[in-house]
Order: structure tokens, then C-alpha cells, then sequence
């Protein structure tokens, strides 16, 4: 298989953790014989640095030129004093909007191996394999008026809760689709006993279920949700919701695990390139030191790899390999490494020698 991917690798930890999954993937490319190749692209601050806009028309042409997109990530405290419309984390927004990324695919998978890195007991933890699907374009956080006036005297703010019934069906499409490669179940989370673009998220998810008579669906309010993802998160599958819950869950849900180093993402569209991308942020903290946990970023590359290029065995090697190490018992620092902490190099070669020796 021939690809062509764009590599943004932004800013703070970005480059590194970008690194290491290229790393990987070439490995992936030699083991199975696929060619991928590589244009980098400037997103974020070097992207401000560099042309005065967070998100150059050069960003764009190269994204949409490419199969796929591998991000970083952007921003970090040498930006924070820009205006809100120049902003590193501006490009990212405008990237999904141009790319028209609607459907936001966090998975949580809680790996036994770091049951201790979590604030919850392992045996609820363990064997946890969920995925959040959140909706990305439509919701409160866009929706018209949005507005501050007066009424009855007083200042008075307004947000509006909008979503079509073609918004709401594509996502839970979506989330039909990929309980298909997983365990079958699907969660629709919403609160329709308040919210009326609930009630026709209900309606839309019980319309779509009909063309996936093997998949259980189950409706389930947000609050209960929230509840049920810490009591009992092995009950879960998928879960598809609209924007503002899908980011609140999501946050809740990747504590799950303990680590924001290894929890990856990807962000698609209907039919353009998807975006992959860690979780996690630039962390600037420890940027340019070599210490940060690549392994998000090369379980990104792991979703990339099987929901935009359909390479489920490929897929499946870079994971596994990830299980070994960590079963291995190898951490970065972020991992509770303490004294023998692997650098972000060490981490790589660590996943690389497993996909060698399982090759
Ligand atoms: P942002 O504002 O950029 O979205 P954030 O401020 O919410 O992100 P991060 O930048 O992700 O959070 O960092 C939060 C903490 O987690 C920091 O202490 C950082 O060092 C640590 N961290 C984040 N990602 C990693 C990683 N891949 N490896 C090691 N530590 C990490
Ligand atoms: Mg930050």
C-alpha cells in the first residue's frame, strides 16, 4: 500500500513524540511492505513564529492533499499573551473546521500493566476497553444566538443548543459503524428528559440502530453516564454523544487509565483525510528534554493506520507491541519510572525491537 501523510508536529513535546511514531512507522513499512511518505507541515506557534499565522494556507493545501494527517500538538506559554484569534490552539480549531472533522474517536483501553497509575481499583479498571465518540462541529459550542443582552434590566448571556437531524445521524452512523469492529454495543448518551435536541437525538439514533440489527443499542442519560463510567466502565463499549457532553465524558473517562502520555485520538470527516493526534498537550514543562512518553502518539499512529488505511494487522502489531513493553515493565517517567525512566528515544526502540521480534 502506498500513503501519503502530513506530519505536523507543532510545538513543546510535539516534534519528539511526532519522531518516535515516524519511527515506528517506518518499521511498519518494512515489516509489511507498504511505502509511506511524508511531508511536514507548520501548525500552532512555530507556525506563528514562522509566518505570522497559526494556521498557514500551506497547512491546509498540504492536509488536504495528503491520506492522512499525524499531529503533535500545539501551543505553550511563549504564546499565551497573543490575542484569543492568534493563538497557536487557533490553528488546530481551524484545521477541523476546513478538514471538516465531525466525529472526535478517543478510546480508553486500560492496560493491567499500569493499574497502579489509576485512582481507581484495579479490579474495575482492569479489562476496561471503551471508546467515547463525540460530535465536533455542531452543539452549544456553535450554535446561533450567542449573545449577551439585556432582559428584564439585567445582563443576561445566551447560548443555543442546535443540531440537525443529518449532524446527529452521521455521528451516530459513525458510531454504529465502529461498534461493528469492536464488541457490538453502542451507548447514546443525552438528556432527554430536558433537552429537546435530545429527544431528536433519540429519535435519530433509534432510526440509524435499524440498519444495525446485530449491534445493542442502549440510551443512557449524561448524568448517569458520568455515574457509570467510574462505577462500572467495563460495561461499556462505544459511546456516542453530542459535543459538549463528548468532552466532558472524554476528559472524565481518559482518567481511567492514569496517563495522559498514552491515551491517543483521531478526528474524521466523511470523506477527506482524518487527523490522528495524542491527547495530551505540548507539556511544556518537559519540552526539548527527551523525557516525554511517545507511546500516545504511536497508539495515534495505531488508529490511523486502521480506521483511515483499513490495516487491522499493522494496527494490531504497533498495540501489541505497546502491551509488551509495558508488561515488560518499561515506563517512561510519566509512567511512575522513578530511577530507571526510559527517555522518549529508549521508549521507541522499546516498541520497535517488540515489533522486530514479533515480525
Ligand atoms: P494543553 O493546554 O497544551 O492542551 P495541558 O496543559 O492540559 O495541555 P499537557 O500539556 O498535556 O496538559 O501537560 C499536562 C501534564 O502532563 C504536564 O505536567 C506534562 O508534563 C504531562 N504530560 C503530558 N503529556 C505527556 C507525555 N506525552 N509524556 C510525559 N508527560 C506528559
Ligand atoms: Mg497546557
Amino acid at each position: 500500500m502506498e500513503k501519503k501523510i502530513a506530519v505536523l508536529p507543532g510545538d513543546g513535546i510535539g516534534p519528539e513524540v511526532v519522531q518516535s511514531a515516524l519511527k515506528v512507522l517506518d518499521q511498519i513499512a518494512d515489516i509489511f511492505g507498504h511505502r509511506f511518505t511524508y511531508e511536514t507541515g507548520l501548525i500552532g506557534g512555530c507556525a506563528i513564529d514562522e509566518t505570522g499565522e497559526p494556521l498557514p494556507a500551506e497547512t491546509i493545501e498540504l492536509c488536504k492533499k495528503s491520506d492522512a494527517i499525524l499531529l503533535g500538538a500545539v501551543g505553550g506559554p511563549k504564546w499565551d499573551t497573543l490575542p484569543g484569534d492568534k493563538r497557536p490552539e487557533k490553528g488546530l480549531l481551524g484545521l477541523r473546521k476546513s478538514l471538516q472533522l465531525f466525529a472526535n474517536l478517543r478510546p480508553v483501553t486500560a492496560f493491567s500493566s499500569l493499574a497502579e497509575a489509576s485512582t481507581l481499583k484495579k479490579e474495575v479498571i482492569e479489562g476496561v476497553d471503551l471508546m467515547i465518540v463525540r460530535e465536533l462541529t455542531g452543539g452549544i459550542y456553535f450554535g446561533e444566538p450567542r449573545k449577551r443582552k439585556e432582559i428584564n434590566g439585567e445582563e443576561t448571556a445566551i447560548d443555543t443548543l442546535v443540531y440537525s437531524k443529518s449532524e446527529i445521524e452521521r455521528i451516530i452512523r459513525k458510531g454504529f459503524e465502529l461498534a461493528e469492529l469492536r464488541s457490538k454495543k453502542v451507548t447514546s448518551v443525552d438528556k432527554a428528559n430536558v433537552l429537546e435536541s435530545s429527544r431528536l437525538w433519540r429519535e435519530v439514533a433509534n432510526e440509524v440502530a435499524k440498519d444495525f440489527p446485530n449491534i445493542e443499542l442502549e440510551h443512557m442519560l449524561v448524568d448517569n453516564a458520568a455515574m457509570q463510567l467510574i462505577r462500572s466502565p467495563k460495561s461499556f463499549d462505544v459511546v456516542v454523544t453530542e459535543n459538549m457532553f463528548g468532552d466532558i465524558l472524554s476528559d472524565e473517562a481518559s482518567m481511567l487509565t492514569g496517563s495522559l502520555g498514552m491515551l491517543p485520538s483521531a478526528s474524521l470527516s466523511a470523506d477527506g483525510p482524518g487527523l490522528y493526534e495524542p491527547i495530551h498537550g505540548t507539556a511544556p514543562d518537559i519540552a526539548g528534554k527527551g523525557l516525554a512518553n511517545p507511546l500516545a502518539t504511536i497508539a495515534s499512529l495505531s488508529m490511523m493506520l486502521k480506521y483511515e488505511f483499513g490495516l487491522e494487522k499493522e494496527a494490531d502489531a504497533i498495540q501489541e507491541a505497546i502491551d509488551s513493553v509495558l508488561l515488560q515493565g518499561e515506563r517512561t517517567s510519566d509512567l511512575a519510572g522513578g530511577e530507571k525512566a526510559l527517555s522518549t528515544d529508549e521508549m521507541t526502540e522499546k516498541v520497535i525491537v517488540q515489533l522486530k521480534e514479533k515480525a
